[in-house]
């Protein structure tokens, strides 16, 4: 057994004697230890307390009594956050982190009303499961889906890789039901697709980031259900051609076109080389890949099959590659998947969640790729991204014959002079991750005076003594 958190003995009593309930709290520090850390291992913050709740009630008491010791509250979901959000914040006061991965039934799943009410712990992919079986389809999808809740997805207004089709969270939210910082619980589970009676609540908690409130259900949105589908690897000739390409799908193919990636040579290669031990699916001789996913009702093969025909007499492909099978498919997208994983490999890394006007990644990469290397000659760019959005994450990776420690001494005039150029080219320095911990510092310095002061006030009125998640976002 792990001991307490040192000087935390009495608050720790007193959560249990508020909070009797065996499985409720966790208290052991070997064990809180593990939802301290965030999934990159950059962020390691400090708990008196892990709650795992099973209810709404028990959500309630968790903040009341939370709230009467002073403690901060963490919503944590699947800890997947990629800039550091659902650990408590270095020398921050003692915190309570409250795991939702009790909250994680699906209340109702109505085919009619094309909606599902989830619990704010069910992952992404429970919902995509539930809605298949009722021949629907949830429109959310990203590599993080066997872990990331529907809680954390709308705390953070996640995106990924349907966001061009189906939106993002914002686009998929018809109701939240939000335990507030006072304990108060306000029901919004709606199913309405038009509702203009007052302000639109919801969106004031959808991407807040725990820091208003503890989201634990929604009622999302459903789609058809996507019955059959066909994925294409295209070798692009340049960024500019895979730019033009994704208008070209988005011209032939705008209701079927499910998704769309950017894929550099690099990625594809040492996927297929160190994670997924596989031949790449094509032959490699290029910088550039895109893979796109075309899904529907009927058959796509030959849609797809016209559209990389014609981008191949357009010059805007060398060599395609198209899914013959589901299993086909699927190994393609793997490819794409292990992206985040295969950075483990790439040594230190300096990493951007950029999002510019459409049809501007071409010049943002550029301008990267030359801007730091005049910072840090040889480093080794890795950039991928969601095509259709704009939104390209963007990897500055440690040079050979050069310690990471010195590669890293370098990260604020890296990031100083990234962020000025997506910031010339009308970005954002968050396009889908959020703002956490990480990012802190640069939305103040890309949002307006008066846009951060009505955050404030809007912080300030519902959380006034600044007890969820402090140090995100403010
Ligand atoms: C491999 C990988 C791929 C990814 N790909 C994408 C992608 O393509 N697009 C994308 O947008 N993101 C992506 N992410 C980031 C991340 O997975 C998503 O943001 C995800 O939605 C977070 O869900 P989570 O349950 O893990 O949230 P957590 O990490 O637990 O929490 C995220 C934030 O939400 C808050 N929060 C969590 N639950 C609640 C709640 N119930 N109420 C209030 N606040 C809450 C937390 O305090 C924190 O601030 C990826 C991450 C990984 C590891």
């Amino acid at each position: 057994m792990g001991k307490p958190v040192q000087g935390q003995e009495n608050t720790e009593h007193e959560l249990r004697s508020a909070l009797p309930r065996p499985g409720l709290l966790v208290t052991d520090s070997s064990v809180i230890a593990a939802s301290c850390q965030d999934f990159r291992g950059w962020h390691k913050g400090e708990a008196v307390a892990l709650a795992r709740p099973r209810s709404v009630n028990e959500v309630q008491a968790v903040l009341s009594v939370g709230g009467k010791l002073g403690c901060a509250i963490v919503p944590q979901g699947g800890n997947t956050s990629l800039c550091g959000g659902a650990v408590p914040s270095e020398g921050s006061r003692p915190s309570i982190i409250l795991s939702t991965s009790g909250l994680n039934r699906i209340r109702a799943i109505e085919p009619h009303t094309w909606s599902v009410v989830a619990e704010a712990g069910c992952t992404v992919a429970q919902i995509q499961d539930a809605a298949r079986s009722e021949g629907r389809h949830f429109g959310l999808d990203f590599g993080s889906r066997d872990s990331a809740t529907v809680g954390g997805a709308i705390a953070t207004n996640a995106g990924g890789m349907s966001v061009l089709r189906y939106g993002n969270c914002r686009d998929l939210v018809l109701g939240l039901e939000v335990v507030l910082p006072d304990g108060q619980l306000w029901s919004g589970l709606r199913a309405l697709r038009k509702d203009n009676s007052g302000f639109d609540l919801k969106h004031l908690f959808i991407g807040s980031e725990g820091t208003l409130g503890i989201i634990t259900a929604a009622s999302l949105k459903l789609h058809a259900a996507e019955t059959v589908s066909a994925s294409a690897l295209l070798r692009v000739d340049s960024l500019e051609a895979a730019t033009q390409f994704a208008d070209l799908a988005l011209e032939m193919a705008a209701g079927e076109l499910s998704a769309i990636e950017l894929m550099p040579v690099m990625g594809i290669r040492r996927s297929c080389e160190l994670l997924l031990r596989c031949r790449p699916p094509l032959d490699l001789s290029a910088d550039w890949f895109v893979l796109l996913r075309l899904a529907g009702q009927q058959s796509l093969h030959e849609k797809l099959e016209t559209l990389a025909s014609r981008a191949l007499e357009m010059d805007l492909c060398s060599d395609a590659v198209l899914s013959q099978s589901a299993a086909q498919e699927t190994q393609l997208w793997a490819i794409r998947d292990s992206f985040s994983e295969l950075h483990k490999f790439l040594g230190a890394s300096i990493r951007f969640d950029y999002c510019v006007p459409l049809g501007r990644i071409p010049e943002l990469y550029r301008r990267l790729c030359a801007a730091i290397d005049l910072i840090t000659p040889g480093f080794v760019p890795f950039g991928f991204g969601h095509m259709g959005d704009g939104n390209l994450h963007y990897s500055a990776c440690q040079p050979e014959g050069i310690e990471a420690s010195d590669f890293l001494g370098k990260r604020k005039e890296i990031e100083t002079v990234a962020n000025t150029i997506v910031w010339e080219l009308g970005g954002t320095v968050s396009a889908e991750h959020g703002i956490g911990q990480l990012h802190r510092h640069e939305m103040s310095q890309q949002k307006s005076s008066i846009e951060l002061a009505l955050m404030r006030r809007l912080k300030l009125s519902l959380d006034p003594s600044d007890r969820m998640n402090p140090g995100k976002i403010f």
